[in-house]
């Protein structure tokens, strides 16, 4: 295509075009990607001109063409903004800088398979990947003119895509059509819209395009015979009105046709609406007299008609739509008025001002600040990426549907929102404490989906909460932004509560108050260490999981040796013994020095496990003990020997003190009738600070009893007697 035939195209609808600056652009892209070559073997430049093109049939403004001309040479050549800005001015070389980066955000925009979602990596990208998509659509949100240039270019390079490796062709086809063709949408570009719709789908889903594609085929002869006669009768029932329309068969596009399948589940021979007719008019009241004219004549499906003159759609879409019935067999009708239909074709385009590079009409205002609104709205979502993917598309690309509110206040959601998106909508806590609905006057449930002209009144309840069995139901961003919100919060006090459960549940078990300890200094330096701001934070992480009560504890009771690496005092055996409790290797095998640690304190009948330590030969614990560090490769298998009867000779059996704690009610003569339990099998009690308590989960320090067995077996046997005792409600051994 040379300059001249794009000048004068332009010059069709702006006589005032700026000619020289048209010219001297196409001149300098044309030596700036001198020697450049397509992939398709064409020379570069033949891309530019044909994106300037389509804009030209966009009739936009010339510096928006200009633009087009070189909006790959920031890029692809040696020139920089700077020079561009001195040739061309501010303007143009802005909106070249604007396509050109665009252009650097590679969007990942394929479903995520489960496999590769759940490593972190993979979420981190994904992550990064829909941060750089907001910002990219909210660049485009400031000056509309990027984006339209970008889906010119975007066009062009989707009709010359088998060129290209199949991995680039797949990328470039998903991303056309999960976001370009979805904004073409928004801002109404029909044309646009379709080709790149069509153009995506034939590259993903080749057979499906080409099944689809024979149909239409096969029986196109039939279907203008069809049409034709319809047309005929039509024109004949308005010009009875007086109406002299353009009336027209129109083919459906193709993903379009698929897209219909897919939502009905319909299978290939039952596809039975590929015609359709448009009936183009003077002006808005010959649109609704011929809608009368075609309802006297016909039949007609009184839940597909649509008025969307009355209430035009966001994009600025008018129309009115039925599907009459011609001796049973529906056929889709639209209505509009010319400059409706140029609307419908060129969207935002169509409120073009080419002299000014902006949209001037009022309607052309509201398209533009209702696709920021939305891209707003989104932002302020936090969902996963491939969510925010989802909810884009659906804001973007869906219908929408028109309610009222009790008072006749009109609001619009996209199609398919459900009771609870419009509750959300009034208001957040509206959405929190909504417990269902009145539509047209009787009871709805919160998943029952809106249509339009529904009058919705919500019906809440004063302690109502948010359920994530809600979530399935959700189609706007916003009400799933909140919702979850509102149980990231509710998760962040739970996790508190458990956290400081487990700590208090952990502080008991090693005696220690907490009381003493929930609230203490020594608590927040820990929380400090672990770079935690407060307490809080240090109470979610535990009930998380993501710290750990025991060590916590252990960081707070200094006192107790750690491990290994601090002097760990062996158990002091001899005072009533006369050697300590023998214990052997597995095997036989003689590893040096065994020792009986002091933490567990294990005694004969447990069962225990040895640590090789370094260099200390090895310490036996009781299994599960805290203090046994997660180190599989060190630990042996170890086990008490039998003492042999002779070998005890008369001597006394040996005896071990072992520390027990009992929580029971404060019964008048409870303490009494522990003791005498305890004093049925012999058994001593060496010491103990014995204070009944009912407050379970706040032992003091000093509720235990000292006693001394002969081993695990007796101990076992005294605890189940103290259990069995009324008013007992745990009997526990100090780890
Ligand atoms: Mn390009």
């Amino acid at each position: 295509m040379s300059l001249k035939s794009l000048i004068s195209q332009i010059q069709t609808y702006d006589p005032d075009a700026e000619v020289e600056l048209l010219e001297r652009c196409y001149r300098f892209a044309q030596s700036a990607h001198k020697g450049q070559r397509r992939k398709s073997g064409q020379p570069y430049f033949t891309h530019c001109v044909k994106t300037a093109k389509i804009l030209a049939e966009l009739r936009l403004d010339t510096h928006t063409i200009c633009a087009g001309l070189m909006h790959d040479v920031l890029e692809d050549t040696g020139v920089t903004r700077e020079e561009m800005q001195v040739r061309f001015g501010t303007n143009i070389a802005n909106l070249v800088e604007g396509v050109t980066k665009i252009g650097q955000y590679k969007l990942s925009v394929s479903t995520p398979t489960p496999t590769t979602t759940n490593t972190v990596e993979e979420r981190v990208y994904r992550q990064r990947q829909a941060e750089t998509y907001r910002k990219l659509l909210l660049a485009t949100a400031e000056d509309m003119r990027v984006i339209l240039i970008k889906l010119a270019d975007r066009l062009h390079n989707m009709e010359t895509l088998k060129f290209l490796s199949s991995e680039k062709c797949q990328r470039i086809a998903k991303e056309t059509l999960e976001i370009y063709a979805p904004i073409a949408h928004r801002l109404g570009i029909w044309r646009i819209m379709s080709r790149l719709e069509d153009l995506a789908f034939k590259h993903l889903y080749p057979v499906e395009y080409r099944k689809i594609a024979q149909l239409l085929n096969q029986k196109l002869a039939e279907r203008e015979a069809y049409c034709d006669k319809m047309v005929k009768q039509i024109r004949q029932e308005l010009e009875k009105r007086n109406i002299f329309a353009d009336v027209h068969g129109r083919t459906k596009h193709i993903y379009s046709i698929y897209q219909k399948m897919q939502q009905k589940g319909t299978p290939f021979s039952e596809i039975r609406d590929l015609v359709g007719l448009r009936i183009l008019v003077k002006n808005d009241a010959e649109c609704y007299t011929a809608l009368g004219a075609l309802h006297h004549k016909w039949n007609y499906h009184p839940n597909r008609l649509r008025d969307w003159i009355g209430q035009p759609k966001k994009n600025g879409y008018q129309s009115l739509h039925t599907t009459i019935l011609d001796d049973g067999k529906p056929v889709e009708i639209q209505i509009r008025s010319y400059q409706m239909h140029k609307v419908a074709e060129d969207g935002i385009a169509a409120h073009w001002s080419y002299k000014e590079g902006l949209p001037t009409s009022k309607q052309g205002r509201s398209i533009f600040a209702s696709y920021k609104q939305i891209l707003e709205d989104i932002q302020e979502t936090q969902d996963s990426p491939h969510q925010f993917i989802a909810s884009m598309k659906l804001e973007l690309f869906q219908d929408e549907v028109y309610v009222f509110s009790p008072k006749g206040d009109l609001f619009t959601l996209p199609a398919g929102a459900t009771v609870i998106d419009f509750a959300y909508k009034i208001h957040t806590d509206v959405g929190h404490t909504c417990v269902g609905a009145e539509v047209n006057g009787s009871v709805a449930p919160i998943r029952r989906v809106l249509q339009n002209g529904d009058q919705v009144r919500i019906r809440t309840q004063t302690n109502g909460k948010p359920s994530r069995s809600w979530l399935p139901y959700v189609k706007t961003a916003t009400a799933r932004s909140k919702i979850k919100h509102w149980f990231r919060e509710k998760d962040i006090a739970d996790a508190l509560e458990l956290g400081k459960k487990f700590l208090t549940a952990e502080l008991r078990v090693s005696y220690l108050n907490a009381r003493d300890y929930l609230n203490s200094p020594k608590l927040l330096d820990i929380a400090k260490q672990l770079k935690l701001k407060n307490l809080d934070e240090l109470f979610v992480r535990i009930g998380n999981g993501n710290e750990s009560a025991t060590q916590v504890v252990n960081l707070l009771k200094p006192e107790v040796p750690k491990h290994e690496t601090e002097t760990v005092e062996e158990v002091e055996c001899t005072q009533k013994t006369a050697s300590a409790p023998a214990i052997q290797l597995e095997n036989d095998i003689d590893l040096g020095m065994m020792r009986i640690m002091k933490c567990c304190n294990p005694i004969p009948g447990d069962q225990v496990v040895g640590y090789l330590t370094r260099g200390r030969g090895v310490s036996v614990h009781r299994a599960g003990c805290i203090r046994i560090l997660d180190e599989p490769e060190r630990l042996l298998s170890v086990n008490w020997l039998e003492k042999s009867s002779s070998e005890n000779g008369n001597h006394p059996p040996d005896i071990y003190p072992v520390k027990i704690f009992v929580e029971c009610s404060d019964r008048p003569g409870m303490l009494g009738a522990i003791t005498t339990a305890i004093a049925k099998y012999k058994v001593n009690i060496r010491s103990g600070t014995f204070q009944p308590s009912t407050e379970r989960l706040d032992p003091t320090a000093s509720d235990y009893l000292t006693i001394d067995v002969t081993g695990a077996e007796q101990l076992e046997e005294v605890m189940q007697a103290i259990r069995r005792l009324k008013g007992v409600e745990r009997v526990t051994r100090k780890f």
